[in-house]
């Protein structure tokens, strides 16, 4: 049986896992070791320590996430971020130009509108929705598009299968943030995607008790990124390769409840004369819905909505609920509440979220494994 032809539950138990098994162990052992013995290696990117990625406990992980997402080969680093900016930063290069999606996750965002001039970095931000208007914004120096799957706080559905013939037909190199799909929603390489990121801090691990990151791709275009990311530096350490290994296995578990989950507290938030509107692709009320239909398996944890009357609202909401914690980060088992005005999109000015539709009351929930009726009933007594 190639181990290609398996189905995503089964390669995230065993894709990756070493055989013959270590000294027969079901588990992946922790191989905490910084440095190992030198065996002829004739590269500085092959010698074999922690800070190369070629270890083996990020081996083992490397080939989990690159069979999960059906992709020739994988890099775990230190972060989301980590794997973001070495992404970046190894595929562009002094006086390069990127096209990126208008609404992207803050961290991302800065990195490019901060970070990128003094790096002599340029970035054009578009709309990913209207590829009518891309063609505008191409320079002969831009060297690649990058998107997300769905974008944070409001679950739109960029357009997707667009990106990836653009980048095509212009010779740019397609990168996707694929963290809020997850693999079991979407696998972007199968799509055609070059390269897909996930902050493995979010559903990858899915506990909330790490930060790691992961890109995926062509060999080539990923031994790339190792190398920059070797000199970079941002490598993940064996005891959280450990932990993201085992966190994985219940990926496709905790991902399908909470499609479920999300789109029946969706619904029941639709129907509720004290809610004003719901963000939530799985909705026929989304905008995108027929799309994301298409595109993926699931429509993931994350909503979110807004309260009718002042935005005050949200906080006194937020100071009702008793299962939601009121914390950023999404995709863990815990469920989890935040207000994007006064945190993740804290730094826009008013005007600036009011432009990309990001009400001062609006609340996102991401929600966990919980039963689904607990979190309604909470939800609808914190209503009330
Ligand atoms: C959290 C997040 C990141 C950053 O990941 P870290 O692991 O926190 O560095 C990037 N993209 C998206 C969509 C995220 O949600």
């Amino acid at each position: 049986m190639s181990e290609s032809s398996l189905r995503i539950e089964t390669k995230l138990v065993h894709a990756g896992e070493p055989l013959p098994r270590i000294l027969g162990a079901v588990e992946m052992p922790i191989f905490q070791s910084a440095t190992f013995e030198y065996g002829g290696e004739g590269s500085y990117h092959d010698v074999r320590y922690l800070r190369t990625n070629n270890t083996p406990s990020q081996l083992a992980l490397q080939a989990k996430i690159a069979a999960l997402e059906n992709a020739p080969a994988a890099l775990v680093t230190a972060s989301g971020m980590a794997a973001i900016s070495t992404t970046l930063l190894t595929v562009l290069s002094a006086g390069d130009r990127l096209l990126a999606q208008s609404c992207l996750y803050g961290g991302t965002h800065d990195l490019m509108n901060r970070d990128f001039a003094t790096l002599g970095l340029a970035v054009d931000f578009i709309d990913a929705d209207r590829r009518e208007s891309w063609q505008a914004q191409l320079r002969p120096t831009t060297r690649a598009i990058y998107v997300e799957a769905m974008t944070n706080p409001l679950l739109q559905v960029a357009d997707l299968e667009a990106v990836v013939e653009f980048a095509r037909a212009h010779g740019l190199i397609s990168i996707i943030d694929n963290t809020f799909a997850s693999p079991v929603n979407f696998r972007p390489i199968e799509a055609g995607f070059d390269l897909s990121i996930h902050s493995a801090t979010k559903y990858l691990n899915g506990h909330a008790d790490i930060v790691a990151g992961v890109v995926s791709g062509g060999a080539e275009l990923i031994e790339r990124i190792r190398h920059k990311a070797n000199h970079l530096g941002g490598s993940l350490d064996p005891h959280a390769a450990f932990l993201l290994s085992r966190g994985l296995k219940t990926l496709a578990l905790r991902v399908r409840y909470q499609n479920e989950s999300t789109l029946r507290i969706a619904r029941f938030l639709e129907g509720h004369r004290a809610v004003e509107c719901v963000h939530y692709a799985g909705l026929e009320s989304h905008p995108r819905h027929a799309r994301a239909r298409s595109l993926f398996a699931g429509f993931g944890g994350v909503l979110s909505f807004e309260l009718k009357g002042p935005a005050s609202r949200a906080d006194e909401f937020a100071a009702r609920v008793r299962l939601p914690i009121v914390a950023p980060s999404l995709g863990g088992v815990h469920t989890l509440l935040t207000r994007p005005a006064t945190t993740s999109h804290a730094g826009l000015a008013p005007e600036e979220r009011a432009r990309l539709g990001i009400g001062d009351g609006l609340l996102r929930l991401s929600v966990g494994i919980e039963s689904t009726e607990d979190l309604l009933e909470d939800l609808e007594r914190a209503l009330r």
